[in-house]
């Protein structure tokens, strides 16, 4: 037994890992959720099907070229408790194995061939320090590692911190969401074709901001990856 396998086992001993979704211990090898969890995972394989529920949810919105979620988020499902552990719990690890896992499905397929640069969703500098990490940055970090395509984290910023949507007219509120993401440098996206990647779509509000911002850049294209879908 090498000197890191036996120090792991002495971890292991006293600080037993379980995976996140079922609470069974962790075998070696395995991380943050066992191999049957993940195997488990309610896949959506819409990158296949153009016009999917997602698409449908952001058709008028922004313009976008194809948008694709890794997995239903049902409530009592594999992935909600795999979300929370990589938002609330210093999860990176979870986070980089399911963009993995993402990205493997995606290669070779029609969604991926004409992406050029991985935009992950950017949290307010502020929000960003309390956790330690973006989260939609490590998705993009296991995306990237499969696909090949470079990450540009910094040049689309979250300029707004929690913004409060309620007791606002339409237009106000419109106003708002506009304005919580800005471009940086406008020519480094310029022509472009961006995934822009985050870690749920749920109303798509978030995704929606950010596509106006990048609005700002000269012919640029956008198509989305989120690992989870609530809806
Ligand atoms: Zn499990």
């Amino acid at each position: 037994m090498k000197r890191n396998e036996l120090l792991n086992g002495l971890a292991h001993l006293f600080f037993p890992n379980v995976c996140v979704v079922c609470g069974r211990e962790l075998l070696s090898g395995e991380e943050g959720a066992c191999l049957d969890c993940l195997y488990k995972l309610p896949k959506t394989h819409n990158f296949k099907e153009p016009d999917n529920k997602a698409e449908k949810l952001m058709a008028g919105r922004i313009p976008f070229e194809r948008i694709a979620s890794f997995c239903a988020y049902s409530k009592g499902g594999t992935l909600p408790p795999l979300i929370h552990h990589l938002k609330y719990r210093y999860g990176k690890n979870i986070g980089l194995l399911l963009g993995r896992m993402f990205g493997k499905d995606l290669l070779g397929s029609d969604f991926l061939a004409p992406l050029e640069m991985i935009v992950p969703v950017p949290l307010h500098p502020k929000r960003e320090k309390k956790r330690g990490y973006n989260q939609a940055e490590i998705i993009a970090a296991g995306l990237s590692e499969i696909t090949g395509l470079v990450v540009s984290a910094g040049n689309l910023l979250r300029v707004v911190y929690n913004p409060t949507q309620t007791k606002r007219t339409k237009t106000q509120r419109w106003e708002n969401v506009r304005d919580i993401f800005k471009v940086a440098d406008t020519r480094l996206f310029e022509g472009k074709h961006l995934l822009l990647v985050d870690d749920v779509i749920t109303t798509g509000s978030t995704l929606e901001a950010c596509g106006m911002a990048l609005q700002a850049c000269k012919g640029v294209k956008i198509s989305i990856a989120t690992l989870g879908e609530v809806f």
